[in-house]
Protein backbone atom coordinates (compact mmCIF):
# COMPACT_ATOMS: atom_id res chain seq x y z
CA UNK A 1 0.00 0.00 0.00
CA UNK A 2 1.26 3.54 -0.95
CA UNK A 3 1.60 6.10 1.80
CA UNK A 4 -1.36 7.63 2.82
CA UNK A 5 -1.46 11.54 2.84
CA UNK A 6 -1.21 13.80 6.21
CA UNK A 7 -3.21 16.90 6.23
CA UNK A 8 -3.17 20.19 8.70
CA UNK A 9 -6.77 21.76 7.35
CA UNK A 10 -7.79 25.30 8.58
CA UNK A 11 -11.51 25.18 9.74
CA UNK A 12 -12.32 27.92 10.69
CA UNK A 13 -16.25 28.86 11.68
CA UNK A 14 -18.34 25.97 12.20
CA UNK A 15 -20.63 27.75 9.39
CA UNK A 16 -18.66 26.18 6.74
CA UNK A 17 -19.97 22.65 7.15
CA UNK A 18 -23.10 24.06 6.08
CA UNK A 19 -21.38 26.22 3.99
CA UNK A 20 -19.59 25.71 0.21
CA UNK A 21 -16.69 28.54 -0.67
CA UNK A 22 -13.28 28.35 -2.13
CA UNK A 23 -12.39 26.57 0.87
CA UNK A 24 -14.45 23.35 1.49
CA UNK A 25 -14.13 22.84 -2.34
CA UNK A 26 -10.13 22.31 -1.62
CA UNK A 27 -11.31 19.81 1.22
CA UNK A 28 -12.90 17.94 -0.60
CA UNK A 29 -10.65 18.31 -3.88
CA UNK A 30 -7.63 17.29 -1.66
CA UNK A 31 -9.76 13.97 0.09
CA UNK A 32 -10.83 12.74 -3.85
CA UNK A 33 -7.11 13.35 -4.83
CA UNK A 34 -5.98 9.80 -3.20
CA UNK A 35 -7.53 6.56 -2.32
CA UNK A 36 -10.13 6.19 0.33
CA UNK A 37 -7.97 5.64 3.41
CA UNK A 38 -9.22 2.85 5.80
CA UNK A 39 -9.40 4.95 8.62
CA UNK A 40 -8.67 8.77 10.21
CA UNK A 41 -6.70 9.76 12.94
CA UNK A 42 -7.93 13.22 13.79
CA UNK A 43 -6.29 15.83 16.04
CA UNK A 44 -9.11 18.69 16.52
CA UNK A 45 -8.20 21.96 18.45
CA UNK A 46 -11.51 21.15 20.49
CA UNK A 47 -10.40 18.52 22.29
CA UNK A 48 -7.51 20.49 24.33
CA UNK A 49 -7.51 18.70 28.07
CA UNK A 50 -4.76 17.68 30.67
CA UNK A 51 -4.14 14.60 28.70
CA UNK A 52 -3.17 12.66 25.71
CA UNK A 53 -6.14 10.32 25.12
CA UNK A 54 -7.54 8.60 21.95
CA UNK A 55 -11.83 7.59 21.64
CA UNK A 56 -12.33 4.19 21.60
CA UNK A 57 -15.80 3.20 21.01
CA UNK A 58 -17.79 1.91 18.33
CA UNK A 59 -19.76 4.75 17.50
CA UNK A 60 -18.76 8.06 18.14
CA UNK A 61 -21.01 11.00 19.55
CA UNK A 62 -21.05 13.96 17.56
CA UNK A 63 -20.71 16.73 19.76
CA UNK A 64 -21.96 20.49 19.05
CA UNK A 65 -19.41 22.19 20.83
CA UNK A 66 -20.34 25.57 19.89
CA UNK A 67 -23.49 28.38 20.61
CA UNK A 68 -24.66 31.05 19.16
CA UNK A 69 -24.97 29.00 15.64
CA UNK A 70 -28.10 28.07 13.81
CA UNK A 71 -30.46 25.10 14.82
CA UNK A 72 -29.44 23.27 11.66
CA UNK A 73 -26.23 22.90 12.60
CA UNK A 74 -27.45 21.97 16.07
CA UNK A 75 -29.25 19.15 14.31
CA UNK A 76 -26.50 18.33 11.85
CA UNK A 77 -25.20 14.22 11.95
CA UNK A 78 -21.82 12.64 10.75
CA UNK A 79 -22.61 9.05 11.95
CA UNK A 80 -19.61 7.57 11.58
CA UNK A 81 -18.10 4.45 13.22
CA UNK A 82 -15.09 4.64 15.50
CA UNK A 83 -12.56 2.18 15.07
CA UNK A 84 -11.40 0.74 19.12
CA UNK A 85 -8.54 -1.67 17.38
CA UNK A 86 -6.76 1.31 15.90
CA UNK A 87 -7.03 3.24 19.23
CA UNK A 88 -5.04 0.63 21.06
CA UNK A 89 -3.25 0.88 18.10
CA UNK A 90 -2.22 4.34 18.39
CA UNK A 91 -1.24 3.55 22.27
CA UNK A 92 1.30 0.86 20.84
CA UNK A 93 3.30 2.83 18.01
CA UNK A 94 3.74 6.24 20.51
CA UNK A 95 5.01 3.92 23.17
CA UNK A 96 6.45 5.01 25.87
CA UNK A 97 4.15 8.13 25.38
CA UNK A 98 0.84 7.16 27.61
CA UNK A 99 -2.06 7.58 25.64
CA UNK A 100 -5.00 6.74 27.82
CA UNK A 101 -8.17 5.06 25.95
CA UNK A 102 -11.51 7.33 26.17
CA UNK A 103 -14.63 5.11 25.87
CA UNK A 104 -17.17 7.48 27.05
CA UNK A 105 -15.91 11.52 27.54
CA UNK A 106 -15.59 12.34 23.97
CA UNK A 107 -16.46 11.26 20.40
CA UNK A 108 -16.08 13.51 17.50
CA UNK A 109 -16.02 17.41 17.76
CA UNK A 110 -16.85 20.29 15.23
CA UNK A 111 -13.01 20.91 14.17
CA UNK A 112 -13.58 17.12 12.71
CA UNK A 113 -16.61 17.03 11.26
CA UNK A 114 -16.95 20.44 10.15
CA UNK A 115 -13.69 19.35 8.01
CA UNK A 116 -14.97 15.80 7.17
CA UNK A 117 -18.75 16.82 6.19
CA UNK A 118 -17.06 17.75 2.81
CA UNK A 119 -14.04 15.08 2.68
CA UNK A 120 -16.04 12.54 3.21
CA UNK A 121 -20.23 13.33 3.44
CA UNK A 122 -21.24 9.50 3.23
CA UNK A 123 -19.52 9.38 6.36
CA UNK A 124 -18.07 5.89 5.70
CA UNK A 125 -14.42 6.16 7.14
CA UNK A 126 -13.92 5.44 10.82
CA UNK A 127 -12.64 8.37 12.74
CA UNK A 128 -10.91 8.26 15.76
CA UNK A 129 -10.04 11.17 17.70
CA UNK A 130 -6.62 11.95 19.74
CA UNK A 131 -6.83 14.95 22.06
CA UNK A 132 -4.29 17.57 22.61
CA UNK A 133 -2.91 17.65 25.65
CA UNK A 134 -2.72 21.58 27.15
CA UNK A 135 0.09 20.70 29.59
CA UNK A 136 3.06 19.76 27.68
CA UNK A 137 5.33 21.75 25.43
CA UNK A 138 5.30 22.53 21.58
CA UNK A 139 8.05 19.83 21.34
CA UNK A 140 6.01 17.06 23.06
CA UNK A 141 3.31 17.50 20.09
CA UNK A 142 5.93 17.89 17.62
CA UNK A 143 7.54 14.56 18.62
CA UNK A 144 3.92 12.60 19.15
CA UNK A 145 3.32 13.87 15.50
CA UNK A 146 6.90 12.48 14.43
CA UNK A 147 5.63 9.13 16.59
CA UNK A 148 2.58 8.66 13.97
CA UNK A 149 4.12 8.37 10.52
CA UNK A 150 4.57 4.82 10.65
CA UNK A 151 0.29 4.91 10.63
CA UNK A 152 0.48 6.47 7.08
CA UNK A 153 1.65 3.13 5.84
CA UNK A 154 -1.13 1.65 7.55
CA UNK A 155 -3.59 3.50 5.21
CA UNK A 156 -4.65 5.60 8.49
CA UNK A 157 -5.14 9.32 7.03
CA UNK A 158 -3.61 11.54 9.82
CA UNK A 159 -5.82 15.22 9.72
CA UNK A 160 -4.89 17.71 12.11
CA UNK A 161 -7.77 20.40 12.47
CA UNK A 162 -7.09 24.19 13.86
CA UNK A 163 -6.13 27.35 12.33
CA UNK A 164 -2.50 28.81 11.75
CA UNK A 165 -3.90 32.31 13.19
CA UNK A 166 -6.99 32.30 15.49
CA UNK A 167 -8.16 35.74 17.18
CA UNK A 168 -11.34 35.25 17.62
CA UNK A 169 -11.43 38.76 19.63
CA UNK A 170 -9.87 40.52 16.40
CA UNK A 171 -12.32 39.49 14.04
CA UNK A 172 -13.68 41.81 11.46
CA UNK A 173 -16.77 40.77 9.72
CA UNK A 174 -16.24 43.35 7.13
CA UNK A 175 -13.28 41.44 5.58
CA UNK A 176 -14.74 37.65 4.78
CA UNK A 177 -11.41 37.24 2.57
CA UNK A 178 -8.38 39.45 3.66
CA UNK A 179 -6.16 38.96 6.61
CA UNK A 180 -4.63 41.39 8.91
CA UNK A 181 -1.10 42.66 8.18
CA UNK A 182 0.40 40.75 11.20
CA UNK A 183 -2.39 37.75 10.31
CA UNK A 184 -1.02 37.29 7.05
CA UNK A 185 2.91 37.53 8.26
CA UNK A 186 2.36 35.45 10.73
CA UNK A 187 1.03 32.83 8.21
CA UNK A 188 3.24 33.56 5.72
CA UNK A 189 6.24 32.66 8.40
CA UNK A 190 4.48 29.60 9.91
CA UNK A 191 4.37 28.50 5.92
CA UNK A 192 8.32 29.34 5.31
CA UNK A 193 9.11 26.94 8.12
CA UNK A 194 6.71 24.13 7.33
CA UNK A 195 8.03 23.87 4.16
CA UNK A 196 11.96 24.31 4.94
CA UNK A 197 12.47 23.28 8.92
CA UNK A 198 9.33 21.69 10.15
CA UNK A 199 11.07 20.74 13.58
CA UNK A 200 11.94 24.40 14.59
CA UNK A 201 8.22 24.90 14.59
CA UNK A 202 8.58 26.50 17.90
CA UNK A 203 10.51 29.59 16.74
CA UNK A 204 7.30 30.94 15.95
CA UNK A 205 6.64 32.21 19.64
CA UNK A 206 9.56 34.33 18.73
CA UNK A 207 7.90 36.31 16.40
CA UNK A 208 6.02 39.58 16.96
CA UNK A 209 2.98 38.79 16.06
CA UNK A 210 2.47 35.72 17.82
CA UNK A 211 0.72 37.03 20.87
CA UNK A 212 -1.83 38.38 18.55
CA UNK A 213 -2.06 34.79 15.98
CA UNK A 214 -1.86 32.47 18.53
CA UNK A 215 -3.53 34.01 21.71
CA UNK A 216 -4.05 30.48 22.85
CA UNK A 217 -2.48 27.52 21.58
CA UNK A 218 -5.50 25.39 20.70
CA UNK A 219 -6.02 25.96 17.24
CA UNK A 220 -2.49 26.46 16.30
CA UNK A 221 -1.40 22.82 18.12
CA UNK A 222 -2.45 20.54 15.64
CA UNK A 223 0.09 21.87 12.94
CA UNK A 224 3.02 20.85 15.37
CA UNK A 225 1.50 17.03 14.50
CA UNK A 226 1.71 17.85 10.64
CA UNK A 227 5.32 19.59 11.34
CA UNK A 228 6.69 16.63 12.99
CA UNK A 229 5.41 14.21 10.76
CA UNK A 230 6.80 16.04 7.87
CA UNK A 231 10.16 16.33 10.03
CA UNK A 232 10.56 12.66 9.27
CA UNK A 233 8.83 12.71 5.94
CA UNK A 234 11.21 12.85 2.99
CA UNK A 235 8.54 15.50 0.94
CA UNK A 236 7.91 19.10 1.98
CA UNK A 237 4.43 20.27 3.16
CA UNK A 238 1.93 21.49 0.36
CA UNK A 239 -0.50 24.48 0.62
CA UNK A 240 -3.72 24.20 -0.31
CA UNK A 241 -6.56 27.36 0.04
CA UNK A 242 -4.26 29.47 1.29
CA UNK A 243 -5.70 32.42 2.85
CA UNK A 244 -7.37 34.69 5.45
CA UNK A 245 -10.16 35.46 6.39
CA UNK A 246 -12.55 37.96 8.50
CA UNK A 247 -8.92 39.59 9.66
CA UNK A 248 -7.46 37.18 12.41
CA UNK A 249 -8.08 34.00 11.06
CA UNK A 250 -5.97 32.17 8.89
CA UNK A 251 -7.71 29.32 6.63
CA UNK A 252 -4.66 28.01 5.08
CA UNK A 253 -4.19 23.98 4.71
CA UNK A 254 -1.51 21.88 3.89
CA UNK A 255 -0.86 18.43 3.37
CA UNK A 256 2.45 15.98 2.97
ZN1 LIG B 1 -12.22 25.81 15.89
Amino acid sequence: MSTTPAAFIGHGSPMNTLEHNRFTEAWSDFAASFEKPRAILAISAHWFINATAVTSMARPRVIHDFYGFPQELFAFDYPVAGDEALASHVGDIVDPVWVGLDDETWGIDHGTWSVLAHMYPAADVPVVQLSIDASKPLSYHLDLGARLAPLRDEGVLILGSGNVVHNLRALSWGTPDEGFDWAQRFDDDARALLQNDPSHLGDLAQSDDYRLAVPTPDHFLPLAYLAGLASVSASTPEVFAPGCTMGSLSMTSYRI
